[in-house]
């Protein structure tokens, strides 16, 4: 059936009476409407008042596949019509849980053959925290209970996943995160490098961990936790020497290494997964977003053969939601996976398009003086402002620049993110070339407004 507009053309005045929204000061409505969003297709949202606006963040970062795939809702449909639920609890299953069990087994890294569903990435990041000391447990070392995470790291927003991130504005928000949660500096080469090479910094980073976990003591040191490219924290793609010392640390002091793919996943650095992109090979992995292009709530946790093997002998796993496994999410999922197969849409990223992106956003900075930094990796990018590249001057926290830039994007029609004086970038990776000039066109005029504004 066609979409049509609902009636009511209120719908921003009922929201703002009903609906308490995440991650919003409900302040800001008090001058502005809120961004309704009814239809979309590809790239594209159109807004409640027929705006057409180039999506560059793929919705939260998850519509990989681009919207409005039939393939998906036909998916969906079928799936709701031949079982529209029926649960994973106590030995049952379904067929496209099963499936999608055998699709991941075959996409992930070696070895990672065992999944665990849930519906999103803040529960896949909390069953983490339970099943991994559940296995240190098993192994007789309950008191290996520790995670360490880092400061700007996004694992969620439930209690557990809140306490793995080293967001300071989640931890301030209700005073409290869950003990035996430590975090060390994120390797932000453009923010703490300082002297060192890229090289030497990556290094570095990495032994921030050794010492925590020697701080802590690595008999109580469970895992560590990091996105393969911290996303929220505003896009920070590591120095290429980051991932194989922590890697080497973990092994060292028998530490986990739990890779958060909720956004790397799924093709968004042009390999399937983060960890091929740096090459680490992790015990666990957190999937969710690009699972399901985000069409409906799904997650998984991965985990090795060898963790499967010891929760084995563990007797019953006692966790799970209702809607672990799904069946109308993995049908979607599954399609999900084989439409990015179909389309080579992870090969098209790694050959043409991000490297097309890169060159885009370096010609973009070159025209701008207020971009200090561009940075990311594949279809996934961070440019940070500054009042001017040359003089590295920042902006005040109080000016808001990256806020500023996104209003006026929005205006000119793109949806960008702003994370500190960050601009984010993360565009459904099915985007072509020609969608690309014109994101980046939108952006300069965005830019250009910001610069005006600030009278630069
Ligand atoms: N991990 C990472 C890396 C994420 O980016 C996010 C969400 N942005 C999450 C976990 C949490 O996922 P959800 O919002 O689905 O709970």
């Amino acid at each position: 059936m066609p979409y049509t507009d609902p009636p009511n053309t209120d719908l921003s005045e009922q929201d703002k009476r009903h609906h308490i929204h995440p991650f919003t000061d409900p302040k800001y409505f008090d001058e502005r409407d809120v961004l309704v969003i009814n239809r979309a297709d590809g790239c594209f949202v159109w807004d409640n008042e027929g705006n057409k606006i180039l999506d560059g963040m793929a919705g939260l970062w998850c519509v990989n596949v681009g919207y409005g795939r039939q393939e998906l809702v036909d998916a969906a449909a079928n799936q709701m019509q031949a079982l529209a639920y029926y649960n994973t609890f106590f030995q049952s299953a379904t067929p496209p849980q099963i499936q999608l069990s055998a699709k991941l087994a075959e996409i992930t890294p070696k070895g990672l053959d065992h999944f665990f569903f849930a519906n999103s990435g803040s529960e896949a990041n909390d069953t983490i925290i339970r099943l991994v000391r559940h296995y240190w447990s098993i192994l007789g070392q309950p008191e290996k209970r520790y995670f360490i995470g880092r400061e700007k790291g996004y694992h969620g927003s439930t209690l557990g996943a809140v306490s793995l991130g080293g967001m300071t504005a989640m931890h301030a928000f209700d005073h409290h995160i869950l003990p035996e949660f430590e975090h060390i500096q994120e390797p932000h080469w453009y923010a703490h490098g300082g002297e060192l090479s890229e090289d030497e910094f990556g290094q570095a980073a990495a032994q921030k961990l050794e010492q925590k976990i020697l701080e802590i003591g690595p008999e109580k040191v469970a895992a560590f936790i990091g996105e393969p490219i911290q996303g929220a924290g505003g896009v920070i793609d590591p120095p290429m020497s980051y991932w194989g010392e922590i890697q080497k640390i973990c092994r060292k002091y028998d530490v986990l290494l739990v890779a958060d793919e909720v956004i790397c996943g799924f093709g968004r650095t042009g390999e399937w997964f983060g960890s091929n992109f740096y090459g680490i090979e992790p015990d666990v992995m957190t999937l969710a977003k690009g699972l399901s292009s985000g069409y409906l709530p799904i997650s998984a946790v991965a985990f090795s053969d060898k963790i499967d093997g010891v929760l084995r002998e563990g007797g019953p796993v006692v966790h799970g939601y209702t809607y672990s496994g799904h069946p109308v999410s993995c049908a979607v999922a599954l399609a999900n996976i084989e439409l990015i197969e179909r389309e080579g849409l992870i090969e098209k990223v790694r050959s043409e398009t991000a490297p097309y992106f890169r060159k885009c956003l370096n010609e973009l900075a070159d025209r701008h003086s207020m971009i200090g930094e561009v940075r990311g990796g594949g279809l996934f990018a961070g440019l940070e402002l500054g009042r001017n590249r040359a003089t590295s001057e920042p902006f005040l926290k109080d000016e808001q620049a990256a806020v500023i830039c996104r209003d006026h994007c929005l205006q000119a029609g793109l949806i960008m993110r702003a994370v500190g004086d960050a601009m984010i970038l993360c565009p459904p990776l099915s985007i072509t070339r020609e969608e690309i000039d014109i994101l980046i066109d939108r952006a300069d005029t965005g830019l250009r407004q910001t610069a005006q504004h600030f009278g630069l």
